[in-house]
């Protein structure tokens, strides 16, 4: 995966650091853009995969929008590039701050996740004197497949408005006259690698506009959220997702009325495979059924592994041995958690030899904390 060359530059770099090929982002870039206009389908960028400014300023070069979940991630868009009309923001708990935030710098559109949350944009709005649009994010309780700390689209989740809630949301509406409804959204789940189920969430969404073309209610958009998925375990092999697949089945499968369009909101697919989280082996030490390579990167640095045990592939980038060992490989936080690979075959592994947690582009840099009162890992860029 890394050329020699810049093997011998990370030799350089103090660990652990998060590496961003920019020439992959790009070439991925190129295709979303290619995939989804040839249907006149509009992508956000999910900031929450990865705020990181460098990639940021790169993403919105493109001239794609951007799907923010905080106030700050709002700001952190603007500055970096992203036009202020392809903001969509979403999350079940905007703060009063964030949803003025957002009135103010006039963003695209609010994506509402409750009763509640209508009243309180439509008052702030009336505030400022100010009519707001929004969509609904309805949730169409449909299981993603996915882990269940990252499936969103069912009943039982904190998310969105149920579709029996709906008759009235829509008497309350009518009532709110600072707000203007022009959008259908779902979102229901992150790493979706079944394509089916997007296919089972097209057919839910006919459904469900059919019920609103029943209410006499014809929306300008359908934002279908994110959640395509990426390959953790052979990364090499698999550096681009099937967008091709996946823009074809929502052109294929929604029914869209006259002059509607189809909004996306892709993180994890668009930078995963970008970032690699680079860490050097401080110790080796004997367990009772496995050796532990220690390294110097920690669950601080990429939580994925401990918060929803997921996979990454973690591999020994400098080693000279051919003979090969077992090893659990672990970081340095006061937690047994912190573990990003267990009983794992690698070449037999030494203090100094640097190691590659791959596919941590999204999702990684972005939930890194200081737990520990730990440094945060660098971000560097391929040249
Ligand atoms: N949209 C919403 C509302 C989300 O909550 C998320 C992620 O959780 C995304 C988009 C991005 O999802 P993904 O990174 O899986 O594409």
């Amino acid at each position: 995966m890394f050329t020699n060359e810049e093997i011998s530059k990370f030799q350089h770099i103090p660990t652990p650091f998060y590496y961003y090929d920019l020439a992959l982002l790009k070439k991925t870039l190129d295709i979303v853009i290619k995939e989804s206009v040839q249907f006149n389908f509009k992508v956000h960028y999910a900031l929450k995969a990865n705020a990181n400014t460098e990639m940021l300023k790169i993403i919105s070069a493109y001239g794609i929008g951007a799907d923010c979940v905080s106030g700050n991630e709002i700001i952190k868009a603007i500055e970096c590039g992203f036009v202020k009309h392809d903001i969509v923001f979403a999350g079940v708990g905007k703060s009063d701050k964030e949803i003025n935030t957002g009135i103010d710098q006039g963003i695209f559109c609010f994506n509402c996740e409750s009763m509640a949350e209508l009243e309180i944009i439509n008052e702030q709005a009336a505030v400022k004197n100010k009519i707001v649009d929004i969509a609904l994010r309805i949730n169409p309780n449909i299981n993603a497949k996915t882990h269940h700390y990252i499936t969103t689209g069912l009943e039982e989740n904190k998310f969105g408005i149920n579709v029996w809630e709906l008759e009235d949301v829509l008497m309350l509406l009518k009532s709110l006259k600072n707000i203007n409804l022009i959008g259908l959204h779902f979102h229901i789940g992150s790493q979706i690698t079944d394509m089916s189920v997007f296919k089972g969430l097209c057919i839910r969404i006919n459904e469900i506009q059919q019920w609103f073309s029943e209410h006499k209610i014809l929306v300008q958009h359908i934002n279908v959220g994110g959640g395509l998925g990426v390959n953790y375990e052979q990364p090499d092999n698999n550096l681009l997702a099937d967008f091709e697949t996946y823009f074809r089945i929502f052109n294929d499968f929604l029914e869209l009325f006259p002059g509607q369009k189809v909004h996306f909101e892709l993180g994890r697919s668009i930078i995963a495979q970008s970032g690699t989280l680079i860490s050097r082996v401080l110790y080796i030490k004997k367990g009772i059924t496995t050796n532990f390579a220690i390294i110097d990167a920690g669950m601080t640095d990429l939580i994925r592994p401990a918060l929803y045990h997921a996979f990454h592939k973690v591999e020994n980038i400098t080693t000279d041995s051919s003979e090969v060992r077992r090893y659990d490989v672990v970081g340095p936080i006061c937690e047994s958690s912190d573990c990003f690979a267990k009983a794992l075959n690698l070449p037999i592994t030494k203090r100094g030899d640097l190691i590659a947690i791959r596919t941590t582009g999204a999702y990684g840099e972005t939930m890194a904390s200081q737990y520990n009162l730990k440094d945060l890992a660098k971000a560097v860029y391929s040249l």
